[in-house]
């Protein structure tokens, strides 16, 4: 269980002014939901997910994992940001193990475990390949396949397939959701698509800004396997 409790943001900009970002957010999200957050561009979406994160702090209010406030990042949560790129320098077994040996696992095992996540993402064949030599769609599979192999209980994607093209939006998708459907881990999922937000979710948040609210908590009722009409 995610427990939001009055959360603000307020940034102090360059120019010595202040930035109410967001502002009163309560929530609840039960372990095991698939939430997605839809709202303008920016009324706080990304925010919100730093914040869950741990990456950013709250101004206000608390945030709650498991009834504990959380302090800062950690394994508990896993982000799929699309800042959070791969290292170029790594490979992309290196890139997926390296979650899993930042969590103090040994490298053999991190290894062995990062190459089953790569069958399960589909890029088996593409373990001893650089980021610079896959796609788009494949590199987001390394991404998800890196935060995936630590096991998070709380999975949070930041617009992870907002640069793909329509049909790898899909496809990626649709993995996603066979990947969760196995996991049952929750997932907070910042999305600008509406048919993506109810494709994939349970609950759909829809935010406003200035400063950024939550507007409505919609919970989508229709039975999985969803189809898409676009495949
Ligand atoms: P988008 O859909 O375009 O990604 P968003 O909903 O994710 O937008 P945020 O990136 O969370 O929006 O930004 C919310 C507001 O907070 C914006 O007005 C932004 O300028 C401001 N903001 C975000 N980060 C900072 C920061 N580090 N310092 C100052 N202001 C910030
Ligand atoms: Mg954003």
């Amino acid at each position: 269980m995610i427990e939001l409790d009055g959360v603000g943001k307020t940034f102090n900009t360059r120019q010595g002014h202040s930035h109410t970002a967001l502002q009163d957010i309560a929530l609840s999200i039960p372990a095991g939901r698939f939430v997605s957050i839809l709202g303008p561009s920016g009324c706080g979406k990304s925010t919100l997910l730093y914040m869950l994160g741990g990456f950013e702090s709250c101004s206000s209010g608390q945030i709650r994992v498991k009834g504990k406030p959380i302090t800062g990042p950690g394994p508990d949560r896993g982000p799929v940001f699309q800042e959070y790129a791969l290292f170029p320098w790594k490979t992309v077994l290196g890139n997926v193990a390296y979650g899993m040996r930042e969590q103090g696992m040994p490298k053999a095992q991190a290894e062995q475990r990062a190459s089953e996540w790569l069958d399960k993402v589909k890029l088996g064949p593409y373990a001893a390949f650089y980021p610079r030599e896959l796609s788009g769609g494949m590199r987001q599979r390394a991404a998800i396949a890196r935060t995936l192999a630590y096991e998070p209980d709380i999975l949070l994607m930041d617009e992870p397939f907002g640069a793909l093209d329509a049909h790898t939006r899909v496809t990626l998708q649709t993995e996603l959701l066979s990947l969760w459907e196995q996991l049952r881990n929750t997932v907070v999922f910042v999305t600008h698509g509406v048919d993506e937000a109810v494709f994939l979710s349970d609950t759909v948040i829809v935010m406003t800004g200035s400063p950024g609210r939550i507007k409505e908590v919609v919970e989508i009722d229709l039975p999985r396997p969803r189809i898409r009409s676009e495949l």
